[in-house]
């Protein structure tokens, strides 16, 4: 199969690897000629365990190629892969003009029959949208077929995922098309699920919004744990023995962030509104983790008071571990908070500090260490739980910082263990210690 791909963000990277992997001739397509240069190169632009390796694997197996050429790309293909960004927009709805342009520069492209396979996530209706955009522009000659194959993968094991995922959804217009897309996804020995076209969209914003409740829920169950004197690591793990429920997404933390569940349940409600059904449990889903993205900075006014002139190290930038995606990152709204009381700041993360740096400049430092971040610190805050923080002794925190102070949003460690240390420690849904 010829295969294109445009755009080689996170999910369009990731599938053009993984479809080169398994046997395929895939060139993808950026309109970043930056991008497009660094990969050529054998360079990946973004982290994600594993990629750059398989990425190297690929090209010199002449399977994989980059290109900011869509003609080039999209005049031979079999298959067409759209999966650029879909942002939100500010009334919090999907901005869908780079999926349109993709849309107009295949159908301005092609010169054979295609199928095009939207994997952005995008609002329900769209890929009929998409279709119309081709339809009018494309050669007569030309038919075009569409589907919507949405993208279930995490990022930090984005590769893992795309070659071990729970299920591949395939919505089609057609029974041909359907199958020539289960056909390509064949290797990778995934169950297929084959619905219509507007089913297929709905199912990336159902499965998003669910888990996007189950935090919000688990998060709201910490913040009454705390109240009440109960424990939610062990009220977690009660619950989650439940078949019903299950053990997984039921951590307590500071809320979820990245480029997916925020924007993904802010267009759903969108979505929901403008067919005249206010989705309130959803709407009450993204409250619920505003306030919590801020908990850690709450609590540390509620302990200290005023925090102005204070020393904080903030222990993690990137929105999980693993990643060095920033989009929508706890740590980005804990930080303005604590810059807007007069904190002065020093971050430590693995990865993310380079985007975190476009981001936030020089109005914190960035250390190159937990340990650096650490010393002289009045305050820590835990924010991302990467394996370099999780491990980190609490002896660390006791020599380094002025005040061993720690506010973890990821309950990283044992109460007793941070008793025995002598540490003042607040964490989510637990006693506080000290
Ligand atoms: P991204 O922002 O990392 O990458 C998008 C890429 O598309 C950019 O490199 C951009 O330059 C490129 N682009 C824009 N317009 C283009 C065009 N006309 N032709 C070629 N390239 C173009 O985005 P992402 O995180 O990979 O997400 C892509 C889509 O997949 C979104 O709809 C997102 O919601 C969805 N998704 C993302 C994830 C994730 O974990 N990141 C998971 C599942 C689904």
């Amino acid at each position: 199969m010829n295969i294109a791909i445009a755009g080689t963000g996170y999910v369009g990277l990731v599938t053009g690897v993984c479809l080169a992997h398994i046997g395929h001739h895939v060139t993808c397509v950026d309109k970043d000629k930056e991008k497009i240069a660094k990969m050529s190169q054998g360079i990946s632009p973004i982290y994600e365990p594993g990629l750059e390796e398989l990425m190297k694997e690929n090209m010199d197996a002449k399977r994989l190629h980059f290109t900011a050429n869509p003609k080039e790309a999209y005049a031979n293909a079999n298959v067409i892969y759209i999966a650029v960004g879909t942002p939100e927009r500010e009334d919090g709805s999907a901005d869908l003009q780079y999926v349109e342009d993709a849309a107009r520069e295949i159908a301005r492209s092609i010169a054979n029959d295609v199928i095009v396979v939207t994997k952005s996530t995008v609002p329900v209706g769209t890929n009929e949208r998409i279709k119309h955009i081709i339809e009018m522009e494309k050669p007569p000659y030309v038919r075009v077929d569409i589907v919507s194959n949405p993208e279930f993968l995490r990022e930090g094991s984005a590769i893992y995922d795309t070659f071990h995922g729970d299920r591949i959804v395939i919505g089609a217009e057609n029974e041909e098309a359907a199958n020539v897309i289960a056909k390509i996804n064949e290797p990778f020995g995934i169950p297929i699920i084959k619905t219509d076209l507007r089913s297929a969209e709905m199912i990336k914003y159902a499965a998003n919004a669910f888990l996007a409740t189950k935090i919000s829920f688990i998060n709201e169950i910490a913040n009454i744990c705390e109240k009440v004197g109960a424990n939610i690591d062990d009220v977690a793990y009660g619950i989650g023995q439940d078949h019903r429920i299950g053990p997984h997404f039921l951590r307590a933390g500071i809320g979820y962030g990245g480029s997916c569940f925020p924007k993904d349940t802010k267009a759903l409600v969108q979505l929901s509104g403008n067919v005249d059904h206010p989705f309130e449990l959803l709407q009450s889903v993204i409250k619920v983790n505003n306030r919590q993205r801020v908990i850690l900075y709450e609590k540390a006014k509620q302990v200290c008071g005023s925090l102005y002139g204070k020393k904080a190290a903030v222990l993690g930038l990137a929105f999980k571990p693993n990643t060095d995606d920033m989009r929508e990152a706890p740590s980005l709204a804990i930080i303005e908070r604590l810059l807007a009381d007069g904190v002065r700041v020093t971050a430590y993360d693995p990865v993310a500090t380079e985007k975190a740096k476009a981001l936030l400049g020089d109005r914190i430092d960035y250390a190159s260490s937990p340990e650096e971040a650490l010393a002289g610190a009045d305050l820590a805050f835990i924010v991302t739980e990467w394996k370099q923080i999780v491990e980190l002794p609490l002896s660390v925190f006791a020599q380094q910082m002025a005040t061993p102070l720690i506010f973890d949003g990821r309950n990283c460690y044992a109460l007793d263990e941070a008793e025995k240390h002598g540490l003042q420690y607040v964490s989510i849904g637990r006693r506080a210690v000290g």
